[in-house]
């Protein structure tokens, strides 16, 4: 570089030597040889200044991309930094590229990301973080958290400044029907920040309540029975009673505790019913043993109800089908209990003499089971609910036919497992339809199949 710049330069110093001593400069002396030199230094010159000035434009330019032509060592330190600008230009777009990503992750993260300055501005929240909190990301920025949560919890909590825990609010969306809570956590980061992180805590929160109002009903409905029972062995130690008395008093107590074991047994069912695997798709339990079983629990029933000289109810089993080649895939033991539950409500709740009608049909879209009667029925605000755990019309006469509450929560869990679901209709003081519904899938047709 430095060998032919001087060359280059050895040269222009010759032509010039060589043109000021033969063109017409003056006489052909020495002396116009020089001056030629010197002219053609001072044009070189003139070009370097030239040169460096539309260098420093170019420098001072935003376009560095195009090709400036510049010439000599100009042309050297061009090209460097153009190469140097487009590695700058590389890494910028691959950083930027980076961030985007980043951010996108966040964007599709289920959980609200909120970055707050040092003075707990916000600067940025993701999409989650603006749903869950109100905000909005754009014309929210910059503006204090506190004053857009206006939350007593939240702002206690950002004062007490201990972040190990979460903080649960009321959500945006909440409605007294309809809660909505979120759950905020703060993480202090680089110097006076806080990340914030919300989650959406409705459906935890939830299952708390009903965790807790699940525990509050079984103890208030084994109270019940155990207060009465405690009564009646403080009475037999200490009355002297008569033998009569005494029987009197045991088969109360015997009721009692059979009341008790009801409801333990049905607590054990439903939890094996949530925590056991789904039934077996592949094991097939025959529909006609199933109706035989549960006709025989019905008749046997009745006989008990009848007790008091009531007269019978009109029970009534019709098949549509060929109900013997029928079989439904999946547990014999859980669906005869969800079968004889709607029989037995059906006979529990329709007065004496009333009509119980339980009917198989099985089609190829699936079958139905129902149970119809002609007792009270139940208004339509209850329908909602009558699958919740210990939700019940008519306590009294729930308890007073040992019902627990828990019966039709049985139905529902079973039926689900099984694929299918419940469908209840009822009009106040015309009678009452409870059905189950099996998809296609559960239910097979031997004949159909050998055929
Ligand atoms: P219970 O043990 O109280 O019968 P269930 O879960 O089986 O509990 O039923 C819930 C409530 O639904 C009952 O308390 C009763 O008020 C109502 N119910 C169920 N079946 C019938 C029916 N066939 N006719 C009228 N009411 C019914």
């Amino acid at each position: 570089m430095f060998l032919s710049s001087f060359l280059k330069l050895t040269l222009f110093m010759a032509v010039g030597g060589i043109a000021g001593y033969f063109l017409p400069l003056g006489s052909q002396s020495l002396e116009s040889a020089y001056l030629g030199m010197v002219l053609i230094l001072v044009l070189l010159h003139l070009k370097e200044v030239w040169l460096r000035g539309r260098f420093s434009k170019w420098l001072n330019g935003s376009d560095h991309v195009a090709d400036p032509h510049f010439t000599g060592i100009w042309e050297d330190f061009s090209d460097r930094i153009r190469r140097i600008l487009k590695q700058k230009e590389t890494m910028r777009l691959s950083s930027e590229e980076t961030l985007r990503q980043f951010l996108a992750a966040i964007q599709a993260s289920p959980n609200g990301v909120l970055l707050l300055d040092t003075e707990s501005r916000i600067q940025w929240c993701n999409q989650t973080a603006a749903k869950h909190l109100g905000i909005d990301p754009h014309l929210d920025s910059q503006q204090l958290i506190g004053n857009m949560l206006r939350n007593p919890s939240f702002n206690s909590y950002v004062h007490a400044k201990t972040f190990d825990h979460e903080v649960v609010i009321e959500g945006r969306l909440h409605r007294a029907d309809r809660p909505h809570k979120v759950g905020i956590q703060l993480f202090p980061y680089g110097e006076g920040r806080l990340l914030l992180l919300s989650r959406d805590v409705t459906s935890i929160e939830q299952a708390e309540v009903m965790r807790r109002d699940f525990v509050a009903n079984v103890s208030h409905e084994i109270r019940t029975p155990l207060t009465v029972l405690l009564g009646f062995v403080e009475t037999m130690q200490t009355l002297a009673l008569t033998d009569e008395d005494r029987a009197h008093y045991l088969n109360l107590m015997a009721t009692q505790a059979q009341r008790m074991q009801t409801l333990v047994e049905d607590l054990l069912t439903l939890s094996r019913l949530e925590g056991n695997p789904y039934p077996s798709q592949t094991e097939w339990v025959s529909v006609a043993n199933i109706l035989q079983q549960c006709e025989h629990e019905a008749l046997g029933l009745d006989r008990v109800l009848q007790k008091d000289g009531a007269s019978p109810h009109q029970i009534e089993f019709m098949v549509y089908g060929d109900v013997d080649a029928c079989e439904i895939a999946g547990s014999e033991k859980e669906i005869i209990s969800a079968f004889s539950n709607l029989i037995t409500n059906a006979l529990r709740y329709t007065p004496a003499g009333g009509r119980v009608l339980v009917r198989w049909i099985c089609a190829p879209e699936g079958a139905v089971f129902s149970v119809e009667d002609n007792g009270p029925g139940i208004s339509p605000e209850h329908l909602p609910r009558l699958s919740e755990r210990f939700y019940r019309i008519d306590r009294s006469r729930s308890r007073e036919t040992g019902g627990t509450g828990l019966g039709l929560a049985i139905v529902k869990h079973v039926i689900q497992r099984h694929g299918g679901s419940l469908q209840i209709e009822s009009k106040l003081n015309q009678g009452s339809r409870f059905a189950l519904l099996f998809p296609a899938s559960r239910i097979r047709n031997l004949e159909a199949q050998t055929a």
